[in-house]
């Protein structure tokens, strides 16, 4: 999975498609990630303690990684992500400006 956390990703199905937003975490093992304020679901709490209210709290549900498109920070446009060795360094590159991200 190329996309990690504190990358920013362009939604491209469900309610919130078009949106861009930052990933909050990566579940590689799922192939999901965590965007936020994306795919939110409404959450009822319970009052805690006598006198309190119950509320209704948006949780943002992970989605699957294939309806996320990254945004590459160098030239701000969506794109896909290769990547470069060099050194047996690994770095992620931009496929349409070729910029390390
Ligand atoms: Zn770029």
């Amino acid at each position: 999975m190329k996309v990690k956390k504190g990358d920013n990703v362009l939604i491209i199905s469900g309610k919130d498609k078009g949106r861009v937003a930052k990933v909050l975490r990566a579940l590689p093992k799922e192939h999901r990630v965590l965007v936020e304020g994306i795919n939110a679901k409404q959450k009822h709490v319970r009052p805690k303690r006598e006198g309190e209210k119950g509320q209704v709290v948006a949780v943002p549900a992970p989605l699957n990684v294939s309806n996320v498109k990254f945004v590459c920070p160098k030239c701000g446009k969506p794109t896909r992500l290769g990547y470069k060795l060099t050194d047996s360094k690994k770095f992620r590159i931009c496929k349409k400006c070729q910029s390390e991200v």
